[in-house]
C-alpha cells in the first residue's frame, strides 16, 4: 500500500509556503520537476529542480497555455507501475514516473469574484493543471496528489513515518479532494460563463466555490456544518467583514442572511430601514428618517421576540444607533458600514458580532437557493419578484389612499421574507404584527393580531397597531375568514396575490367591511 516518493512535479500558481516544503522534499532525496514560475521560485530559494520543458522537449508556449500538456508528463502520472506494457511504454518514450504531484490552479475564482471582465477571467482558466490533477487522482494507486499546499505537509509527515512513502489511505483521501477541487473549479467557470449568456440555460448546478469556514456545528450541536463561498460575488453575509464579537454560528449566519436580504429591499436613499430577525423570521421592521429611530420602531413592534435577535440596517451605523442596539441583548448586527463612533460604542459589548458588508445586497440579483431532500437536491432561482404601486389591481369598491398604499407596499416587501403561511400588519412604515410559519392562513392572521396586542401591552400603547393598519398576505386568502379577522383587528386595507376560486367571496367580505383591497398577481411563498 505504500508508494515511495522519488520524483515530484510541482506547478503552483500560489507559491506561498512553497520553498520550505519543497526544501523538505529535496532533503528527502526527491527529484523535483517544475514549470517556469515555480521553477524560478525554487531556484531563488536555492533548490535544484528540473525544467518541465527539458522533460517534454518543448518550450512553454502561448503565454503558458501549453506547459505540461504532453505525453511525457501525463504518461508519468498515468502509468500503472505493475503493468509490463505501461512500463515498456515509459521506457520506449523516455517517460519519467511521477510519484507526487503538487498543483494549485490559476486563481479563476478570485478573478471572477473581483468582478473582472470575461476576457480576463478566461485567461485564468487553468487547463494543464486540472488535467494533471485528474490524471494523478485517477492513478492514485501509484501517485499522491496535492491540490492544496497544506496537504503537502500531510504527505511529508507520512514520508517521515514510512521511509519516504505515502500510504494508500492518504493517497485516496487526496484523490477525492483533488476531484472535488476540479469539480468546484469547473463549476465556478460554468457560473461565470453563464453570466455572459442572454438567456442562461440554468441547467448547471454549481454548489459553490471554496470553503470559507468550518463552523463549530450546525443548527444543533450534534450536526456538522461548513460555510462555502458561492461562485458569484455578492455583497452579503458570506463576504461580510466581521469587525468584532464571538465566532459566527450556523444559525447566526442563516439569520444574519435573512435579515440583510430583507433590509436590502429598502432603498437607503428613500429612508433608513431596520429589521430584527429571530429564527429566520422578521419580528420587527421599520423605516424612519434615521437608523436609530428605525431600530427603536422595529424593536417596539415585538420587544419580547427581539430579545437575542439579529439586527440589520440599510444604512451605515452611527453612534445613536449603536447606543440603541447596546441597550438590548443582540446576537448579531449587520450593516453596509459603520462610523468609528458606532464601533467604539459596540466594542463595549464584546460578544455582539458586528458584520459589515460594504454594500447592500442586490434584491434583483440572480442566484440559486438550495434545499436538500432525501436522495435529492432542490434548486430554485432566488425570489426576485417585486411589485410597484402601478402594477397593483384594486378589486374593492374603495381604493387605498396614499398613506394606505405606502403601508401596503411596506407590508408586502416584508411578507416576502416571512415563512409561509405569512401575514404582516403594518402601520406608518413599521410592522404592527407578524404571523409566520402557520399551517393555515387564518391562523397566521390570528397570530399576527395577538402579537400586535402583546406589543401594545409591552409598550403601554392605548391600542394595538393593527388599528388602521395595512395587512399583507404572502398568498391568496382561500376563504373570507382571514379577511374578516383582519378587519376585526382594525385593518383598513389588504394586499394579497389573488387567484383563489373564492376571490369573489373574499372581495365581497372586504367590501362589506369597508376595506380597500389590492391584488399583486404574484405570491411569495417561503418555506
Ligand atoms: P508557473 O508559475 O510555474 O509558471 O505556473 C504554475 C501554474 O501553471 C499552475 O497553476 C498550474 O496549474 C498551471 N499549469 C501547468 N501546466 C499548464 C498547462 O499546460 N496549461 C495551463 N494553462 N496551465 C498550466
Amino acid at each position: 500500500d505504500l508508494v515511495v516518493i522519488k520524483r515530484a512535479l510541482i506547478s503552483v500558481s500560489d507559491k506561498s509556503g512553497l520553498a520550505e516544503r519543497a526544501g523538505t522534499l529535496a532533503q528527502a532525496g526527491v527529484e523535483l520537476i517544475s514549470t517556469g514560475g515555480t521553477l524560478q521560485a525554487l531556484r531563488d530559494a536555492g533548490l535544484e529542480a528540473r525544467d518541465v520543458s527539458e522533460v517534454t522537449g518543448y518550450p512553454e508556449m502561448m503565454d503558458g497555455r501549453v506547459k505540461t500538456l504532453h505525453p511525457r508528463v501525463h504518461g508519468g502520472l498515468l502509468a500503472r507501475r505493475e503493468r509490463e506494457d505501461d512500463l515498456a511504454a515509459m521506457e520506449a518514450h523516455a517517460i519519467p514516473g511521477i510519484d507526487l504531484l503538487v498543483v494549485n490552479l490559476y486563481p479563476f475564482e478570485e478573478t471572477a469574484r473581483s468582478g473582472a471582465g470575461i476576457e480576463a477571467c478566461i485567461e485564468k482558466i487553468d487547463v494543464g493543471g486540472p488535467a494533471m490533477i485528474r490524471a494523478a487522482a485517477k492513478n492514485h494507486r501509484h501517485v499522491a496528489v496535492c491540490v492544496d499546499m497544506r496537504d503537502l505537509d500531510k504527505v511529508l509527515e507520512a514520508m517521515a513515518r514510512h521511509e519516504g512513502a505515502a500510504p494508500l489511505s492518504l493517497r485516496r483521501h487526496l484523490a477525492a479532494k483533488a476531484f472535488a477541487r476540479t469539480a468546484a473549479y469547473d463549476s465556478a467557470i460554468a457560473c461565470r460563463m453563464e453570466a455572459e449568456i442572454d438567456k442562461p440555460a440554468r441547467s448547471w448546478f454549481t454548489l459553490g466555490g471554496p470553503r470559507l469556514q468550518k463552523l463549530r456545528y450546525g443548527e444543533n450541536p450534534h450536526q456538522d456544518a461548513t460555510l462555502y463561498a458561492a461562485p458569484e460575488a455578492r455583497p452579503g453575509v458570506a463576504s461580510a467583514r466581521q469587525v468584532q464579537g464571538k465566532e459566527l454560528s450556523y444559525n447566526n449566519i442563516a439569520d444574519a442572511d435573512a435579515a440583510f436580504e430583507l433590509v436590502s429591499e429598502f432603498d437607503p436613499g428613500d429612508s433608513a430601514a431596520a429589521v430584527i430577525i429571530k429564527h429566520a423570521n422578521p419580528c420587527g421592521a421599520a423605516q424612519a428618517d434615521n437608523p436609530a429611530s428605525a431600530y427603536e420602531r422595529a424593536f417596539a413592534a415585538d420587544p419580547v421576540s427581539a430579545f437575542g435577535g439579529i439586527a440589520a440596517f440599510n444604512r451605515s451605523l452611527d453612534a445613536a444607533t449603536a447606543d440603541a442596539i447596546s441597550r438590548n441583548f443582540t446576537e448579531v448586527v449587520i450593516a453596509p458600514d459603520a462610523e468609528d463612533a458606532a464601533l467604539d460604542i459596540l466594542s463595549g459589548k464584546k460578544n455582539v458580532r458586528v458584520l459589515l458588508t460594504g454594500a447592500l445586497a442586490d434584491p434583483d440579483a440572480a442566484g440559486w437557493m438550495l434545499k436538500s431532500v432525501a436522495g435529492g437536491l432542490l434548486v430554485q432561482a432566488r425570489d426576485t419578484g417585486r411589485v410597484s404601486a402601478s402594477q397593483l389591481k384594486v378589486v374593492t369598491q374603495r381604493a387605498p389612499d396614499e398613506d394606505e398604499m405606502a403601508d401596503l407596499l411596506f407590508a408586502w416587501r416584508l411578507v416576502k421574507h416571512v415563512k409561509s403561511n405569512a401575514i404582516v400588519f403594518a402601520r406608518d412604515q413599521r410592522s404592527a404584527g407578524i404571523g409566520m410559519g402557520q399551517t393555515s392562513r387564518v391562523e397566521a392572521v390570528r397570530l399576527a393580531v395577538r402579537k400586535a396586542e402583546d406589543a401594545a401591552k409591552e409598550n403601554g400603547w392605548d391600542e394595538p397597531r393593527t388599528k388602521g393598519s395595512a395587512c399583507a398576505s404572502d398568498a391568496f386568502f382561500p376563504f373570507p375568514d382571514g379577511v374578516l379577522e383582519a378587519a376585526a383587528a382594525g385593518a383598513r386595507c389588504i394586499i394579497q396575490p389573488g387567484g383563489s376560486v373564492r376571490d369573489a367571496e373574499v372581495i365581497a367580505a372586504a367590501d362589506e367591511a369597508g376595506l380597500a383591497m389590492v391584488f399583486t398577481g404574484m405570491r411569495h411563498f417561503r418555506h
